[in-house]
């Protein structure tokens, strides 16, 4: 069996390997070229997420990259605090959840991908295909075309598969946030290491770790109509952390501020396969960044579509037991993430509850079994 797969984010490469663990041959497709590297932002690869990536033999490389942060501190914009939480349970061998640049962990898994005898194809956006019924071909916009017996799209939130396999399928909602980061140093915020503190400002949300290194890990979540994009973000930045109760205002007028990302997910979506094509990762189920599960749940995705496809009798029969293992989960994560986006948008209303029921949320939330579901969720090849 060969298959295609359309996009070399996180999910592509880390589905390439996990196929070929499983014996079957497979091909990328992305729609850039070889050098978009160095956007976005940084992301959490959670516990379980890195216990995936075990399975790939890739972790160690992840872990080595980025910075560990296996708990998270909550407080409001006036310093009020509201809670701790666990970001990730730790694995058996003591490995925690841990924060790496996207374009790190995407570096490794594609160069991991390259040195097992992955294909990866530049330049090449798939804008149509046709299921023959005996095979798949991807049409490229540049015109050239790819042949395979199946076509796996990680393709990302703004999937074009989903819509060629499903052209009602419900688009991707935004999640009301604006979403900034980046890493600098600034001595007037200080943290534990392996601490995320998050403060739930009065007009928006700040998060930041320190690293060892002493530089500041940081992001910010500024509520915005879609598409109203200014000229320069940083002014607005600044006047809506100006009246929290600490320094990150400051921090704001003094460090490179990227361009600001809208940040959406996607509602339940009917289709997750037809025919000889399936959607996997934020293709099928984006979640919003705020649970930090986007990646971990792509490359859980990837072992079991593997796997799947290994025992499964045919295509057919693999993807749908993919969809039966994968969907609840993934649907949960998007749902619980969902929650946490909007009490970072709150109105002043919702700021005043927010911050009288949070403490009481994150009491119930600390306790190791309500995060199990979670974090404690191990998938196989
Ligand atoms: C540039 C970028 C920056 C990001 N930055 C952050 C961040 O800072 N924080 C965060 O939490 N999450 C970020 N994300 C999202 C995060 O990477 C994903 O939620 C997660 O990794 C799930 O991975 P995925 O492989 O399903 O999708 P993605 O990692 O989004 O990868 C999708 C890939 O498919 C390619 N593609 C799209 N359409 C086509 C097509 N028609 N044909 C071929 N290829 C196609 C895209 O170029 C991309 O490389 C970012 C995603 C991207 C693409």
């Amino acid at each position: 069996m060969k298959a295609l797969i359309t996009g070399c984010g996180i999910g592509g490469p880390a589905t390439a390997m996990a196929l070929r663990e499983a014996g079957i041959e497979a091909e990328i497709f992305e729609a850039y070229g070889a050098t978009a590297e160095g956007v976005g932002s940084f992301l959490n690869v959670a516990s379980n997420g890195l216990s995936a990536l075990r399975v790939l033999d890739t972790h160690r490389e992840v872990m080595a990259a980025g910075i560990p942060t296996p708990r998270m501190v909550m407080t409001s914009g006036s310093g009020k605090h509201l809670g701790e939480v666990a970001n990730g349970l730790a694995l058996d061998d003591g490995t925690v959840s841990h924060t790496i640049l996207r374009s790190d962990l995407y570096r490794i898994v594609r160069d991991q991908a390259t040195a097992r005898g992955i294909k990866i194809r530049y330049g090449k956006r798939l804008v149509s295909l046709d299921d023959t019924g005996d095979q798949v071909v991807a049409h490229f916009a540049d015109g050239t075309q790819a042949t395979g017996d199946i076509l796996i799209s990680a393709e990302g939130v703004h999937s074009r598969t989903r819509t060629l396999l499903d052209p009602k399928a419900p688009a991707p909602r935004y999640s009301g946030l604006y979403s900034f980061g980046g890493i600098t140093t600034f001595p007037g915020l200080t943290g534990e290491p392996g601490t995320y503190h998050m403060i739930f400002g009065k007009k928006a949300f700040f998060g930041y770790a320190v690293a060892d290194s002493g530089e500041i890990w940081w992001f910010a979540n500024l509520p915005r109509e879609e598409g109203d994009v200014p000229a320069d973000w940083r002014p607005l930045l600044v006047e809506a952390f100006r009246h929290d109760g600490n320094r990150t205002a400051d921090l704001l007028r003094e460090s490179p501020i990227g361009d600001g990302f809208p940040v959406y997910d996607l509602p339940s979506i009917p289709t997750w396969h037809k025919g000889r094509v399936v959607l996997t990762g934020d293709a099928a189920h984006a979640t919003s960044p705020s649970a930090g599960q986007g990646a971990s749940q792509a490359i859980e995705d990837a072992i079991v579509l593997a796997r799947c496809l290994r025992d499964a009798p045919d295509h057919g029969a693999a993807f749908a037991a993919f969809e039966n293992e994968r969907r609840e989960r993934a649907e949960r994560v998007v749902s619980y993430s969902r929650t946490i986006s909007n009490s970072k948008a709150a109105g002043p209303v919702g700021r005043v509850f927010r911050d009288l029921m949070m403490p009481l949320f994150l009491k119930k939330a600390a306790s190791q079994e309500s995060l199990s579901w979670l974090y404690r969720h191990h998938v196989s090849l």
